[in-house]
């Protein structure tokens, strides 16, 4: 990590009423791989159509390679936004060069820098050596998908950008593509990828921001984010739930995370028993007729994190 690859300054994007972006400012540095995580509808298709060029901001303004918004810098990026459209008649290889001169690739291995992919080396990348000479038509959604970021990263962009890469694919499919970004960040190059789901964020990158409405909920490593585990939940019944709920909020330390079917899960300072928190309960009068540690989902944090208001 290190040179900042993009900069995001108080980007926002309006459709008549709808906020679609607000006031939305990041950094990513070289090699991360940047997660952007949150629900349908929070404005990552649109932050990252913004940063392709593909849709102008309201207001705001961002900066690839510490160069501003120029267009020439977008050969540097390969992006993925939808499934592309691929010729069904065509094989995978056949597909790739149309692509390659579309993109104005120059595929001649006398002209290929040291650092260029060839075609064999993108199919290889992308495990499709096998299957280069079979139609389109003939692919699973998986192979679809993986051929579509092969066609993303020719002419060996420093970043690629994924906009919910694994949408529609089946278990198989999804660890496929899930490794293949996890070897691509391995190459060096920076990745961004929107995604609504957090355990994909969670297993293939190295920080992330969550999104809600368009704003900007947090930033940081997965770990800080979503790994952080420096409180213990515990859940509570007692038969006099206002009384509980009462002691609670007269106590330090100890706050109300959520309630559930009639138990209330409370959050402590990480590492705390079970027997000191019937001890600071009994102490307040109150005797708990069950008290268990609570295990929260990593997914459920998540939607912890974006349900609040
Ligand atoms: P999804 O994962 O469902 O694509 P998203 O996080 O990518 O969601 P966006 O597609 O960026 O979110 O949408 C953000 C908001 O902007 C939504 O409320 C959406 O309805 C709205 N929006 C997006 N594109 C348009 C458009 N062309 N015209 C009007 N509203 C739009």
């Amino acid at each position: 990590m290190g040179d900042t690859i993009l900069e995001i300054n108080h980007l926002s994007k309006n459709y008549k009423d709808i906020k679609a972006i607000s006031d939305l400012s990041l950094k990513i540095e070289s090699q991360m791989v940047y997660g952007l995580l949150g629900p349908n509808g929070s404005g990552k298709t649109t932050t990252l159509g913004i940063l392709l060029g593909v849709i102008r901001q309201s207001k705001g303004s961002f900066s690839w390679f510490g160069e501003g918004e120029k267009d020439e810098n977008r050969k540097r990026i390969g992006a993925l936004l939808e499934t592309p459209n691929f010729y069904p008649y065509l094989s995978a290889q056949e597909n790739l060069e149309l692509v390659a001169k579309i993109k104005g690739i120059d595929l001649n291995p006398e002209n290929l820098d040291s650092n260029s992919k060839s075609i064999d080396d993108v199919l290889e990348l992308v495990g499709l050596t096998e299957r280069r000479k079979s139609k389109f038509r003939t692919f699973s959604l998986g192979m679809k998908q993986r051929l579509a970021i092969g066609a993303a990263l020719l002419g060996d962009p420093q970043v690629l950008v994924l906009d919910e890469p694994t949408n529609g694919l089946d278990p198989q499919g999804i660890a496929e593509i899930r490794d293949l970004i996890i070897e691509i960040g391995k190459s060096g190059r920076t990745i961004i990828i929107a995604s609504h789901i957090l355990d994909e964020i969670e297993k293939v990158c190295t920080h992330c921001a969550i999104l809600r409405k368009g704003e900007l909920l947090q930033t940081g490593t997965i770990s800080d984010i979503i790994g952080n585990q420096d409180a213990t939940l515990i859940k509570l019944t007692s038969n006099d739930i206002k009384a509980l709920k009462t002691a609670i909020n007269q106590m330090d330390k100890v706050s109300i995370y959520k309630e559930d079917e009639g138990a209330i899960i409370i959050r402590t300072e990480s590492g705390t028993k079970t027997s000191d928190v019937n001890q600071m309960f009994f102490d307040k009068g109150i005797v708990l007729s069950a008290l268990n540690m609570f295990n929260e989902s990593l997914e459920n944090q998540f939607l912890e994190i974006v349900g609040k208001s």
